[in-house]
């Protein structure tokens, strides 16, 4: 039962607890209880052309509303979520909930290319990822050529030849890869050939200095000719401001995301701010 082992947790940790640990082992329980009450929700992040500004598609982040401590940022729960094993649960939380806010704005008549997903390494870890990302796509009805799933080089690192059949079995039906916070870990060019990816994600620590720092600046446009020699498209994330907008697209970079666009925010409001702002897959290509 989840308060249970959440406090069995607690009982090995005591003998050399300090605040931080405590802390983060009542943050631990109060993960169970947010899944039973229902303090989870996702928020929506547009990705646009860096041209024209149009919609392609959104990313999915997950939001975790705590009772006392308001909203926890993701890169607090995400980790404890990892560690007590109750990633999983939400990783398909997240994916079944994104899967049918894609079909429910379809109706609405906003027809967005795709939704982003992020996926933890020990989703991919789980024998039953597969067979859950087909009955979320079953339940729903997206076409798995909507569906894109965030991952890390990490992950590809951790263990390649699993990472590769997995993405080669999802590949199959129709599901695209990006790899999420590129730059950031240590992945060559050798190697990410080796993977069927469709797209790569720069990291927001090269946008957040590209117009005063040199390095940044050659980081990106190693990483844009990276995208077309391997025919992947290319985010930007962490945009800002409009003179990184300028700079990234005078590069070569073709998406962008980032709060000079919007912040993510509930479907709801995406969805009145952005309606007229769709581009369909022929204007997209364009
Ligand atoms: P990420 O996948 O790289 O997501 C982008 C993060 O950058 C999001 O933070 C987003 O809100 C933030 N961001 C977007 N534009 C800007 C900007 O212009 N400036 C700045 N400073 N930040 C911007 P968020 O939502 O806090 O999520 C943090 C990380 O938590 C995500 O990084 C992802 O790794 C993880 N995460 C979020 N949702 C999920 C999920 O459903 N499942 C898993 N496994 N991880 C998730
Ligand atoms: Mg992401
Ligand atoms: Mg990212
Ligand atoms: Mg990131």
């Amino acid at each position: 039962q989840a308060k249970a082992s959440g406090s069995n947790t607690l009982a090995f940790h005591t003998a050399h607890a300090d605040p931080a640990d405590a802390e983060r082992l009542k943050l631990e329980a109060d993960l169970y209880d947010g899944v039973r009450n229902g303090e989870f929700s996702l928020h929506f992040q547009p990705i646009t052309s860096s041209h024209s500004r149009g919609v392609v598609g959104v990313e999915a982040l997950i939001r975790w509303h705590h009772p006392v401590h308001g909203f926890v940022p993701p890169s607090t729960f995400i980790p404890l979520a990892e560690s007590i094993g109750l990633i999983n649960y939400l990783g398909n939380w997240v994916l079944k909930i994104a899967c049918m806010q894609l079909m429910q704005w379809d109706a609405q008549g906003i027809v967005l290319q795709y939704v982003a997903v992020n996926v933890s390494p020990q989703q991919f870890r789980d024998p039953r990822f597969t067979q859950n990302v087909r009955d979320a796509l079953a339940l729903t009805g997206v076409d798995p050529s909507r569906l894109v799933f965030e991952i890390t080089e990490s992950l590809l690192m951790q263990d390649p030849a699993h990472a590769k059949v997995l993405l080669e079995d999802l590949t199959t039906i129709g599901i695209r890869f990006a790899v999420d916070d590129f730059g950031t870990g240590y992945s060559s060019l050798a190697y990410l050939q080796r993977f069927p990816l469709a797209k790569l994600k720069i990291d927001r620590s090269f946008v957040e200095n590209l117009l005063t720092s040199r390095n940044d600046r050659a980081i990106v446009s190693a990483v844009v000719g990276l995208a077309q020699t391997l025919e992947l498209e290319l985010v930007a994330e962490g945009v800002e401001t409009e003179a990184q907008r300028e700079l990234l697209t005078s590069m070569g970079c073709d998406h962008i995301q980032g709060w000079l666009v919007c912040k993510a925010l509930p479907s709801d409001e995406l969805a009145k701010r952005f309606e007229d702002r769709v581009l369909h897959l022929h204007e997209a290509a364009s």
